[in-house]
């Protein structure tokens, strides 16, 4: 990420400017530093940065300075693509605004019941993040009054309308053209890439709306690219026989659909590796518990969707396998820009068969990149080469709701079952569950600790996930 100038340097209230102190953010990304001055001025503005610039941070401190926490009405929507982009943002928002006192966040998210959210909406939320249909759901039932909106955002706008959100969208804008607000009221887009079909939206919904776009071309500058001439049938061969060549201790694989995803992800398990899919078809639980594997290290290879792993802030990794040719530049560029972390040299390999020559070669062409194309023959898969995580994970049925903190779990792992603490690795809390990487050695100890003691006056359910 590049880093530009402080936090200090724009005019935030202070109970912000705690707030990312306490969070730990000191630096504006360039992409906050294009897009702060205009966007706390109170104008409409439309951004166009890659993944993983902060444009969550950039709205949130936007729309949060704006914030009357008395007010007991939403005054900022958000909408986002998917349920974890929602959670995601949310999570963001609450973060910077902790020194705020009583800020309350409420995403309403589809696939979940609407009762809860109903109730929490009940209590006085002063941000509503959601996804379309849910947030058009609740407009329908009147279960959430949007006429105090002062802020819109419209996050990953891109994705929405790929995922063919956009009927939605439009009903959810047309019911708040119609509140008092209307004419005051800030809106903000968001977006990775800017095709004509956004310009639209930015014509129709924003007011004289200021268009920034955050170049990234020296980012892609930080990426090796290869491609490796394959038959169709040996795709899955190739990608074991990468994975066991580079031997990575995090690595995702993109495919283009549900099926293969599933089939891949099935097949790589076989052999043997540390493997999870992302895709579409998963429950909502599932789908948190995939990444956080990942994220603690316990899975190493993520066979993902690009509309699954699309928007989602997942640590970036040293290698992205593309399956299959992505269908057109910004997803390709999407998906390579998963790797180079940091300063560090990323490699993105594409396998192609003769047909997916010529995309590549377009590909290439038109983002102005440098493809090596290698045989695959050089490359083996040896059973004995596959890197096998460092640790294993334990989930646990409780989470943030009874308050467990990761501080808790540790405290009981290392102090009461007596486990040293080199042995646990990450330790992430979602809603409802735990996630601890553990060294196998420990597993059997901290399974009784669970079964026989209680953490906070409470006994949770622990497991072995495998
Ligand atoms: P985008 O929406 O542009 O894809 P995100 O908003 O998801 O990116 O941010 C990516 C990651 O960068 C997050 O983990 C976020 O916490 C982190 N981040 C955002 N702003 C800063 C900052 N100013 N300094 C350090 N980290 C930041
Ligand atoms: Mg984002």
């Amino acid at each position: 990420m590049e880093i530009s100038m402080s936090f200090k340097a724009i005019n935030l209230n202070d109970e912000l400017q705690a707030g990312l102190k306490a969070a730990n953010y000191t630096e504006m990304t360039s992409t906050q530093a294009a897009c702060l001055p205009d966007v706390l001025s109170g104008k409409d503005v439309a951004v166009q940065a890659k993944t993983g610039s902060g444009k969550t941070l950039a709205f949130a401190l936007g729309l949060l300075s704006k914030i009357d926490v008395l007010a007991k009405s939403p005054q900022a929507l958000i909408m986002c693509p998917t349920r974890e982009l929602a959670e995601q943002v949310a999570e963001q928002i609450r973060l910077v605004g902790k020194r705020m006192s009583n800020l309350k966040v409420v995403s309403l998210v589809g696939g979940m019941p609407m009762g809860p959210q109903i109730v929490s909406l009940r209590y006085g939320a002063s941000v509503v993040v959601g996804t379309p249909g849910r947030i058009m759901d609740h407009i329908g039932k009147r279960t959430v009054s949007l006429k105090k909106v002062n802020t819109l955002v419209l996050d990953e706008a891109d994705r929405m309308l790929d995922m063919g959100f956009e009927d939605e969208m439009r009903v959810v804008m047309h019911h708040l053209s119609q509140t008092a607000q209307a004419a005051t009221r800030q809106t903000l887009l968001f977006s990775a890439t800017y095709p004509e079909q956004i310009q639209k939206i930015t014509n129709q919904y924003q007011r004289d709306a200021k268009i920034i776009k955050v170049e990234s071309a020296e980012k892609v500058a930080n990426i090796e690219q290869q491609a490796y001439r394959i038959l169709n049938e040996h795709r899955t061969q190739a990608v074991a026989a990468l994975l066991t060549h580079h031997q990575i201790e995090s690595t995702i694989v993109f495919c283009r659909t549900r099926r293969e995803t599933r089939e891949l992800c099935e097949e790589l398990y076989q052999m043997g590796f540390a493997a999870a899919g992302l895709h579409g078809d998963l429950e909502q639980s599932e789908r948190s518990q995939v990444l956080a594997r990942f994220t603690n290290k316990t899975v190493s290879v993520l066979v993902a969707t690009d509309v699954a792993a699309r928007g989602l802030d997942i640590e970036r990794v040293d290698l992205v396998i593309n399956h299959r040719v992505s269908e057109d530049i910004d997803t390709h560029t999407h998906r390579i820009g998963r790797t180079g972390r940091a300063e560090e040299k990323g490699l993105a390999i594409t396998l192609i068969d003769e047909a997916e020559e010529a995309k590549l070669d377009e590909i290439a062409a038109k983002t102005d990149a440098t493809i090596k194309k290698l045989s695959i023959q050089s490359v083996r898969f040896h059973a004995n080469r596959i890197r096998e995580p460092e640790f294993v994970c334990i989930a646990v049925d409780g989470g943030k709701r009874d308050k467990l903190r990761p501080g808790d779990i540790l405290g009981a792992l290392t102090k009461e079952a007596e486990i040293p603490g080199t042995d646990i690795g990450k330790i992430s809390i979602s809603a409802r569950h735990a996630y601890i990487a553990i060294k196998a050695r420990s597993v059997k100890r901290a399974l009784g600790q669970f079964r026989e003691r209680k953490i906070k006056g409470k006994r949770f359910k622990a497991r072995k996930l495998s």
